[in-house]
């Protein structure tokens, strides 16, 4: 399987370029060129697989040989073990026809270990073949950057830098990175906000001689087509769950980045019958805004009570763009190109197509712990803000309720006490058993100052050679 560029000025890649690149070298996202399409019969056929047999089933089309199936395999098995509950991503019921797919039950505690576990590995295996050394640099505002060093940190030839904003992440997000020993996981805190490490990072991907020699840099956020790939899985373990494909399912989706709904997106495209998928945000709303009134327009960063969607632009919109567009690339390059300075529109027809695939709702905070109070209240069931906001929007939006809606739950209350106490429970929840102990583990962390050429030569100093 080949894969191309949004704005169609870079090379096609295979399987193993994607995963090893950032963004493509004309500033667009890599796709695949075309995408497996299953019928109902076969869909159906997978419903008794496993979590990891069906990722595998998935996941191969798009990995297309780069990896023995054989060898493959493993590497899914692998990536999925430690996951804290036997069916790994477990539907439960909230309501009548109203499901959550927990999504937290992972080592870090929400959905990014999803993508991040198997990443990991893969990029291991890939390395080891190819005899190559990269470094990871990411940005983190909390999730991404734990979920990273889990999934990298037993990677012999990866050496990964986490920076996060010094003091602006919450004790349990800064404990799960800075609690990981090893010479390879370096975290970084940046006397800068989270736009500050998200700046430096994106400056050094573009000019990487700062590297030692023969090093390059390896993304991991949602750009990663890898991390997407890894995420189309649950849309269909969930749909398999509650009795697609002889049903249609709805899916609501807390996003920020606008990764882990466009895999529902792919999903539907590769053959899950979805009714809905509903974009649920928090007031950090750039997506809301648009879908409502097809004006795309940066506002300033709110933070809010859930924090792992606060972000100002969309980076996966783009790949949403380039479909509704009939992926036409010229007009996704030239919507980028005018999006830095102003605000914009897209023509009525790609605007409907788009429209035809998403709903989408915007929750503020009061209403956030809101739907936390009364869910728990409902049912005693503890939700975190992300999945309260997903819960709500799939409230808000549901039109057809035969139709069951399934709901991410994408991290574990025990994140994010502070929503949890606001919404007027009396204790912070308790960490999972295999993190109790979190608070006592030994802490390694590096601040450094808002200074690019200091980080750079830290980087540099700790890459080990
Ligand atoms: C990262 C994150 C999200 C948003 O994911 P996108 O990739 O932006 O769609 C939602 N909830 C939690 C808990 C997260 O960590």
């Amino acid at each position: 399987m080949k894969y191309i560029s949004t704005r169609g000025r870079a090379p096609e890649l295979s399987f193993e370029e994607v995963m090893l690149t950032g963004l493509a070298s004309d500033g667009g996202l890599y796709v695949p060129a075309e995408l497996p399409v299953y019928s109902t019969e076969e869909i159906a056929s997978w419903a008794n697989l496993s979590y990891p047999e069906l990722a595998f089933k998935i996941i191969a089309p798009f990995v297309d040989g780069a990896i023995p199936d054989a060898d493959l395999k493993v590497i899914i098995d692998d990536a999925y073990a430690d996951f804290r509950h036997p069916a790994v991503a477990p539907v439960v019921q909230l309501g009548h026809n109203e499901w959550l797919l927990e999504l937290f039950h992972g080592p870090t505690l929400a959905f990014k270990d999803f993508a991040l576990q198997l990443l990991g590995r893969l990029l291991d295996y890939v390395l080891i073949k190819r005899d190559q050394k990269v470094v990871i640099m990411g940005a983190t505002s909390g999730d991404t950057g734990s979920a990273a060093i889990e999934g990298c940190r037993r990677c012999e030839n990866i050496d990964i830098f986490i920076l996060h904003p010094h003091q602006r992440v919450s004790d349990v997000q800064r404990k799960q990175m800075t609690s990981v020993i090893s010479p390879k996981v370096h975290n970084i805190a940046v006397e800068g906000n989270f736009d500050d490490c998200q700046e430096m990072v994106k400056q050094s991907f573009a000019d990487q001689s700062f590297l030692p020699e023969g090093r390059q840099l390896v993304a991991v956020n949602s750009i990663n087509w890898a991390r997407i790939m890894a995420q189309i899985v649950y849309y269909f373990y969930a749909g398999l769950s509650v009795g697609a494909p002889h049903r249609k399912v709805s899916f609501s989706v807390p996003t920020g980045n606008f990764g882990d709904i466009y895999a529902g997106y792919l999903a539907k495209q590769m053959g899950l019958p979805v009714e809905q998928l509903v974009i649920a945000t928090n007031r950090n709303d750039i997506l809301h805004r648009f879908m409502s009134s097809n004006h795309y327009e940066k506002q300033q960063l709110e933070h809010t009570l859930s924090p792992s969607m606060d972000i100002m632009v969309s980076s996966n919109f783009e790949r949403a763009l380039f479909e509704c567009h009939e992926r036409d690339a010229a007009a996704v390059d030239s919507f980028m190109a005018r999006s830095r300075s102003e605000s914009l529109s897209i023509d009525d027809a790609s605007f409907t197509r788009l429209r035809e695939h998403f709903d989408s709702y915007a929750v503020s905070d009061q209403v956030t712990v809101d739907t936390i109070a009364q869910v728990f209240d409902e049912s005693e069931y503890l939700l975190d803000p992300h999945s309260a906001i997903g819960v709500k929007a799939a409230r808000e939006c549901w039109r057809d309720r035969s139709v069951p809606m399934i709901t991410l739950a994408t991290a574990h209350p025990a994140k994010f006490p502070e929503a949890i106490i606001k919404s007027g429970q009396e204790n912070e929840p308790a960490l999972p058993h295999h993190m109790a102990d979190l608070f006592e583990r030994e802490e390694r962390y590096t601040v450094l100052p808002k200074d690019l050429p200091q980080i750079q030569a830290f980087i540099d100093a700790q890459v080990v050679r």
